[in-house]
């Protein structure tokens, strides 16, 4: 038989050769490639997120699409996705406060220190913060004052008095 004629087996073995190559060739494509839904594009499948629902495990979508379509829904909806953020902070706001009395309380020390560093940096500037304040608004900073010292008369006194020996000790 000469080399460049096929027998018929040769020919059926040939056309299965093909069948198979053409079937791996389209599950390498399914495999690789999928078209968006939205936009028609074939696109890697990387390109689209991973959606267990979906037959091959990736959403219809690409991602582009995906992230457009929510940035329109957000314009679209932005009112009520608003509120709706509002409700639920309100709605957890008992949460939050224990959740951050509890932060402070685990972190006392490391919470004194950044305060304490944050102030050594921005001294000047909240001393003559304070100054320009307490100038603009003298008579509210004395009565605040005044009303902290009624409050405060006994803890004062014995501040007073302890300096007081503290000084005589030292000299
Ligand atoms: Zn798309």
């Amino acid at each position: 038989m000469d080399k460049n004629s096929y027998g018929f087996e040769d020919l059926a073995l040939i056309r299965k050769r093909e069948r198979e190559l053409l079937e791996r060739g389209i599950k390498a494509e399914l495999m690789l490639f999928r078209i968006c839904l939205r936009c028609g594009e074939r696109k890697l499948t990387f390109h689209f997120s991973i959606d267990k629902r979906m037959k091959g495990n990736r959403s219809n979508v690409c991602k582009d699409c995906r992230s457009k379509e929510s940035l329109r829904y957000y314009y679209d909806n932005k009112d009520r996705i608003s509120r709706q953020s509002q409700k639920y902070r309100d709605d957890h706001k008992e949460n939050r406060r224990l959740y951050n009395a509890k932060y402070r309380e685990d972190h006392t020390e490391f919470l004194k220190n950044l305060a304490k560093r944050w102030y050594e940096r921005n001294k000047k500037r909240i001393k003559k913060r304070n100054l320009k304040y307490y100038h603009e608004n003298r008579e509210a900073c004395q009565a605040v004052r005044e009303l902290w010292r009624e409050k405060n008369r006994e803890e004062i006194k014995k501040y007073n008095r302890e300096y007081r020996r503290a000084r005589v000790l030292v000299k």
